[in-house]
């Protein structure tokens, strides 16, 4: 934890109900931390619990780089068939409850309104289904990638050119569906794949896409592969494999590791940090709880189109993956939050003392933490 810079990690167990799962607690030092539920059935605690620290350390990085007053989190539940949902989802509502307004929940993989609807039976800090709430969370998230794939492919073409563009998607769920009509709608040639016969069944009479067996997305031939289901599905074989030259998707962490970034911009491919692309539901939810009023679509879609847009320019000035640079002023960001909370809890004297470091004076906390950064950067894909 003190390596990754968590402030807390829970595990939280509720044998009557079936819940084991982990709550990671990122960042609070701006504001509280944001982050959906994922249930899903991991292969041991062990996956469950790396998932997580992913996961609540992106979501950090996401709220420092769309400036949002808050910080990261992730509670993830292990999947079990003996769980009752109403149950499990209530547990969860208790646990949330007694952070006190330290995390606020939400949806993902797994948890979507029904579920939500259980934990808010226990806990005001949830992303609360119909006017109760921010809206559909989905349909933002979509519209951050889609203005993500807008900014890159003018970046790599100059323009996005979308009748003669062809998008492969991974998976067609709450954001994949809405991402995958908004594209058709502009005339893009759209193919997609989907594990979930039943879901693909349910789809089949209402998108227009091409379906294509799950795994082929890394070869079909396209300008553009997103990603919209799981995490760490960019590694060194599947790169290997890639034939579109502009990936940006949904999935949250598609990266197994940063280096792979590196390897996708040696092989010409823009990589859009899923940091970037993927606020829209973050930027909804929070301006909800912070703000009492949700962004609505044409605001998120700006927001994240001109950022995105600013992070391709520099890298490209620079010659260097666009994630690399997202990453490093992400985490430069959150350090200065960090910095602020420690200087505006300290007395006004001491306070005073420690802006004036006296020479040859030993590195204080943020400048060893730095290092630590530094290495945890390599250790955790994110
Ligand atoms: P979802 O569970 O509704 O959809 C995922 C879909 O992908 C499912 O239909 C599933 O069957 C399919 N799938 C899983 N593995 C697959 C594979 N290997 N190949 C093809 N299909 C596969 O989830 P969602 O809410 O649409 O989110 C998708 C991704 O986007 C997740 O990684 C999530 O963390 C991320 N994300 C979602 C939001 C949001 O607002 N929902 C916000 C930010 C990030």
């Amino acid at each position: 934890m003190a390596r990754e810079g968590f402030e807390q990690v829970l595990a939280v167990q509720d044998e009557t109900a079936g819940l084991r799962g982990f709550l990671g607690l990122h960042d609070t030092s701006a504001g509280p931390a944001f982050g959906g539920i994922r249930r899903f059935a991991y292969r041991d605690e062990a996956a469950a619990l790396m998932d997580c620290l992913r996961l609540s350390k992106a979501m950090s990085y996401k709220c420092a780089l769309n400036d949002i007053p808050g910080g990261g989190a992730k509670l993830v539940v292990l999947e079990r068939p003996e769980a009752d949902l109403s149950r499990t989802y209530r547990a969860i509502g208790r646990t949330v409850e007694g952070l006190g307004g330290r995390y606020y929940a939400g949806p993902d993989v797994g948890t979507g309104w029904q579920e939500l609807s259980y934990v808010a039976e226990e806990t005001s800090y949830v992303t609360r289904p119909g006017s109760h709430g921010p809206g559909d969370l989905s349909e933002a998230t979509a519209a951050g990638v889609f203005a993500s794939i807008a900014a890159g492919l003018r970046s790599r073409d100059g323009s996005e050119d979308w009748q003669r563009r062809r998008v492969v998607l991974q998976g067609v769920g709450r954001v994949g569906e809405r991402l995958a009509q908004r594209l058709a709608s502009l005339g893009v040639h759209v193919m997609a794949s989907e594990t979930d016969l039943d879901r693909r069944a349910e789809l089949e009479g209402l998108l227009d896409v091409e379906w294509i067996e799950p795994s082929s997305e890394f070869t079909v031939d396209v300008d553009v592969f997103a990603p919209c289901a799981m995490g760490g599905v960019l590694h060194d074989l599947s790169i290997q494999r890639l034939s579109a030259k502009v990936v940006c998707g949904a999935a949250n962490t598609p990266l197994a590791r940063s280096m792979h970034a590196d390897a996708l911009h040696r092989r010409g491919v823009l990589f859009i940090p899923d940091i970037l692309a993927t606020a829209g539901a973050l930027i909804r939810g929070a301006t909800f709880h912070l703000d009492g009023e949700a962004a609505g679509l044409d605001e998120i879609e700006s927001r994240i189109g001109a950022t995105v847009e600013g992070f391709l320019l520099e890298a490209r000035r620079l010659d260097v993956a666009p994630w690399r640079l997202a990453k490093e002023e992400a985490e430069r960001r959150i350090h200065a939050r960090r910095e602020r909370r420690v200087a505006d809890s300290l007395v006004p004297g001491v306070r005073r003392a420690k802006q004036r470091p006296e020479a040859g004076a030993a590195p204080n906390r943020s400048e060893s933490s730095v290092d630590s950064r530094n290495s945890l950067s390599e250790n955790l894909p994110t």
